[in-house]
């Protein structure tokens, strides 16, 4: 058989060399656009590329995927994070996890990733095809035409093709997989940084509160977790949660959005009140400035009592219960306008692409070509920072190469089933 894997990314590699170790004989060519190979995965992770996660804590898929959770929690039971993890440590990458359970090569580089599954796709000979760009797929009876941007690279037939081109937050690139039928989550940016631009906001730059709690007003949407104050805005892993979880509805709100911080770890405003009363009685003759509750960064609580129009002079025991209800609830719903978006060190990940709902959910097979797979971030699946993003590469290329095995296996068994008289 003749598989063609377009995208020579993480989930192009993984699902060729699975495919291999599954079916030897089978003939597979990655088609890589670029002049190079698994350039995403070099720099992933600031280079030292964060390939999974222990998933220790995660309670709920939801939590880290707020799309493609239900369909990879049925993947992982096949291939999950375990597997990912031995499959590494197997094929020669030692592999270690951190404190946060962010897993890593021990090498602490992402090179160590990179050349295990260069050297394996070509210990198999898996052909590897850079420099061409893939434009467009013809069905041609049960197989395909697989044709390339450059005219100089000719259009050939493959049985099977599995389609890994990664993530784009531009459409355009999967317009020729609409036209076979494939519903597109329209592709937009996820896993970003808030810019606000508060002056007020500047001054607190490099302010880390842990765990801090930012939620958007009126909607669902609300994650915890370190939260940090950059010269441009918001950023820390609560606000990249944030960003992932509403990727869309920002999007389509052109990033403006008000943003609620509650600075403190308690959801109900009358225990923040209490907290507050507590420390008026026990510091009465104390300046408001000189003590901190909830352990709030001190330029950070100064901010806040600016904000509420406290005079800084004001000792604990004067600030009455108006103005402990006004600091209570600054604490727990301070509001910033969102006014755009910036990149985390460059990272970000693609929310939409393939509708899950075009493809068949334990093989990633199209329902309209058959023959036809996906796998990676083309999927409508992405999840928030940590390991997550190459575990659903891993899981939906191994889903992938399963199914092409097993479905050759089939044929060739029917071949040699003894005709009967
Ligand atoms: C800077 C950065 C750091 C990241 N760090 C992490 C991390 O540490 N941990 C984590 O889990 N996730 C991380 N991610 C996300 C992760 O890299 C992706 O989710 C993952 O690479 C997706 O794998 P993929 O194979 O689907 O796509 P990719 O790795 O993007 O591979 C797709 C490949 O297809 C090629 N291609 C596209 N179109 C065509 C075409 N028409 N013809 C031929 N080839 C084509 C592309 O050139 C590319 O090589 C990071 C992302 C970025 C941008």
């Amino acid at each position: 058989m003749d598989v063609a894997i377009i995208g020579g990314g993480a989930a192009g590699f993984f699902l060729a060399v699975n495919l291999k170790e599954l079916a030897p004989q089978a003939r597979v060519t990655i088609f890589e656009k670029q002049t190079n190979v698994l350039k995403k995965v070099l720099v992933s992770g600031g280079g030292r590329c964060n390939l999974t996660n222990s998933f220790e804590g995660v309670t709920d898929l939801k939590q880290v995927y707020p799309r493609g959770h239900r369909l990879l929690k049925g993947l992982f039971k096949a291939f999950g994070p375990q597997d990912a993890f031995q499959w590494f440590e197997t094929h020669g990458v030692p592999l270690t996890t951190q404190d946060d359970h962010c897993v890593f090569p021990a090498a602490q580089d992402a090179r160590a990733v990179t050349d295990c599954l260069k050297r394996c796709a070509t210990n198999f000979g898996v052909a590897i095809k850079t420099s061409h760009a893939v434009e467009n797929l013809i069905p041609q009876g049960e197989k395909y035409e697989v044709r390339f941007c450059d005219s100089h690279n000719a259009a050939q037939l493959f049985d099977y093709v599995a389609v890994t081109t990664g993530g784009s937050p531009r459409g355009e690139s999967l317009h020729y997989l609409e036209q076979l039928s494939h519903r597109i989550e329209t592709p937009v940016p996820s896993l970003f940084t808030f810019n606000v631009p508060d002056p007020s906001l500047r001054k607190l730059m490099g302010t880390v509160v842990e765990p801090a709690t930012a939620s958007i007003p009126g909607t669902k949407f609300r994650q915890s977790g370190a939260l940090l104050i950059t010269h441009w805005g918001l950023s820390g892993p609560a606000i990249l949660k944030l960003s992932s979880h509403a990727a869309r509805h920002l999007h389509e709100n052109s990033y403006k959005s008000p943003v609620l911080i509650n600075w403190t770890n308690e959801t109900n405003t009358e225990t923040v009140v209490n907290a507050l009363q507590t420390t008026a009685t026990q510091h009465s003759q104390k300046f408001i400035t000189g003590i901190h509750p909830f352990g709030l960064p001190s330029r950070l609580w100064i901010h806040l009592i600016d904000k509420c129009s406290i005079p800084r002079e004001r000792k604990w025991g004067e600030i009455g219960q108006k103005g402990i209800r006004r600091l209570a609830d600054t604490l727990c719903n301070d509001r910033y306008e969102v006014d755009g978006r910036s990149t985390f060190r460059e990272e970000f990940v693609t929310c939409g692409g393939i509708s899950l709902e075009s493809v068949h959910r334990h093989s990633l097979e199209s329902k309209s070509c058959p023959g036809l797979y996906f796998a990676g971030e083309v999927l409508d699946i992405d999840g928030v920072t940590g390991g997550f993003n190459f575990q659903a590469a891993w899981s939906t290329a191994h889903a992938v190469a399963q199914d092409i095995a097993k479905k050759q296996s089939d044929l060739d068994n029917e071949d040699i089933q003894p005709t009967s008289k």
